[in-house]
C-alpha cells in the first residue's frame, strides 16, 4: 500500500504545474532575475489579498521578521517577548537584530500565546528597553490579537506578527497580518502558500515602516548605490515571485480543502480518546497542521508509520530547550504549559491534496491503534 506523507508540496506543484511551467517561461525569457515586474506585482496582490496597504517580497520567513523588527526599532539592548512553542526561527530573527527575546507562555487549547502572562510579562520594568510583541499563529490558529494589541497600546510596544503559518486565516472576517503594525509571512515550500524555494514577506499599512525594509532588503539603498541605513540582501527572486502569484489565486480554494479535511477527522475522532484542535470562536483557523494531543504520542507515532503514514511534531523540543538557547534566553515565568505540550502534540498528514479515503484511513488507523 502507498504511504501517506505528513506534507506533500510535489503534490502541490502537480496541482498547479502547468500555470507554473508557464509562469517560470516568462521569468526565463523577461531577461529580468532580480525584483522588477513580476516581484512589484505579486507585492500588490498579496498585500490586497490580505487586506493590508503594502508588501515587501524578501528572500524567507526569517529575513521577513527581522527586517519588520529592525524597521520598528528592535536592536541591541532592546527586548522582544514572544514564544517558546514556535518554529526556531521566530526567535532566531529577534537574536539576529542584536534583541533579547524574552518568551512567554502558551494557552493549552489554542497553543498560542496566553495574553494573561503576556500582560505579567510586560508590566515588569525591562528598564524601558521592551519594544515590541510578536505573537505567532501557530498551526494557523490565530493568537487572540485584539487583546494583545490592546496591551500592545498600553505599553506603547510594536505588534509584529508571525503569519508563516497562517495565510489566509482570520478573526471576525479581518485576516491575520491586518492587526499588528508589521507581519511577516514565510513561503517556505510546505506552507499553506509555498514557493518552490525560499521566499518570504513583509506587510504593514503605515509607508513609514514600509520604506524602511524596502531600504534594508536591499543593503539600505533608498537611491541605487547609497546607503543610507546599513542594510543586507534579503531580495524576493522574481521566479518565486512568478510561482507565488499562480498559487495565491487558490489559497482560499486550497484553505476550503484543508478546512474540510479537518472536519472528517473530527467527525472521526467523535469517540476516540485523542484531544482533537480547538477552534476559538469567530476565528476562521486555515490548518497549516492538524494536530492531536494523546499520552501515547510516541507509541501511536511509531504505529502510524508502521502502517505507512508519516505525522510530525510541531514542536519536539521548545526554543528555551535547545542548546542553543538552554540557560541563556528569557523567560517570563516557568513555561509550564509550553513543556507539557511538547510531550504530546502530533501533526497528522495535512496539504490540500490529501484525499478524503487518505484522510479516513489516517484516522481508522489511530482509532484502531492499540495503544490508546
Ligand atoms: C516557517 C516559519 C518561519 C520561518 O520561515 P522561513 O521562510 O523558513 O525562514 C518563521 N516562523 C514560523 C512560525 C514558521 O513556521
Amino acid at each position: 500500500m502507498v504511504g501517506i506523507p505528513q506534507t506533500d508540496p510535489y503534490a502541490n506543484y502537480c496541482a498547479h504545474k502547468d500555470d507554473i511551467d508557464v509562469a517560470i517561461t516568462r521569468v526565463l525569457d523577461s531577461g529580468r532575475y532580480i525584483m522588477g515586474e513580476e516581484v512589484s506585482s505579486f507585492e500588490k496582490e498579496f498585500a490586497e489579498y490580505v487586506g493590508v496597504n503594502y508588501a515587501a517580497g524578501v528572500a524567507s520567513g526569517t529575513d521577513a521578521l527581522e527586517l519588520a523588527l529592525r524597521a520598528c526599532g528592535v536592536g541591541l539592548d532592546t527586548i522582544v517577548f514572544t514564544v517558546s512553542h514556535t518554529a526556531v526561527a521566530t526567535v532566531a530573527a529577534i537574536e539576529r537584530t542584536g534583541a533579547e527575546a524574552i518568551l512567554i507562555d502558551i494557552d493549552p487549547d489554542t497553543y498560542n500565546m496566553d495574553v494573561k502572562c503576556l500582560e505579567t510579562a510586560v508590566s515588569e520594568s525591562y528598564s524601558g528597553r521592551a519594544i515590541a510583541i510578536v505573537p505567532v499563529h501557530i498551526y494557523g490558529h490565530p493568537a487572540d490579537m485584539a487583546s494583545i494589541r490592546q496591551i500592545a497600546d498600553n505599553h506603547e510596544l510594536f505588534v509584529i506578527e508571525d503569519c508563516a503559518q497562517a495565510h489566509g486565516a482570520s478573526i471576525d472576517t479581518r485576516r491575520v497580518g491586518t492587526w499588528g503594525h508589521m507581519s511577516a509571512f514565510s513561503f517556505y515550500p510546505t506552507k499553506n502558500l509555498g514557493a518552490l524555494g525560499d521566499a518570504g514577506a513583509v506587510v504593514t499599512n503605515d509607508i513609514d515602516l514600509m520604506k524602511k525594509v524596502r531600504s534594508l532588503r536591499e543593503y539600505g539603498w533608498t537611491e541605487r548605490y547609497v546607503s543610507d541605513i546599513p542594510g543586507i540582501n534579503s531580495r524576493m527572486d522574481p521566479l518565486q515571485a512568478a510561482i507565488l502569484r499562480v498559487k495565491l489565486t487558490s489559497l482560499d480554494a486550497e484553505n476550503k480543502q484543508r478546512r474540510s479535511h479537518a472536519d472528517r477527522y473530527r467527525k472521526m475522532f467523535y469517540t476516540s480518546s485523542v484531544e482533537i484542535p480547538y477552534v476559538q470562536s469567530g476565528v476562521q483557523h486555515v490548518y497549516h497542521q492538524y494536530v492531536i494531543r494523546t499520552a501515547k504520542r510516541d507509541e501511536l507515532r511509531k504505529y502510524l508509520l508502521s502502517r505507512g503514514i508519516d505525522t510530525g511534531i510541531h514542536y519536539p523540543v521548545p526554543i528555551h530547550k535547545q542548546p542553543a538557547y538552554c540557560g541563556r534566553v528569557g523567560a517570563a515565568g516557568d513555561l509550564i504549559h509550553t513543556e507539557a505540550v511538547a510531550n504530546s502534540i502530533l501533526s497528522l498528514p495535512m496539504y490540500p491534496e490529501l484525499s478524503s479515503t487518505e484522510v479516513d484511513r489516517v484516522a481508522d488507523n489511530i482509532i484502531n491503534c492499540p495503544y490508546l
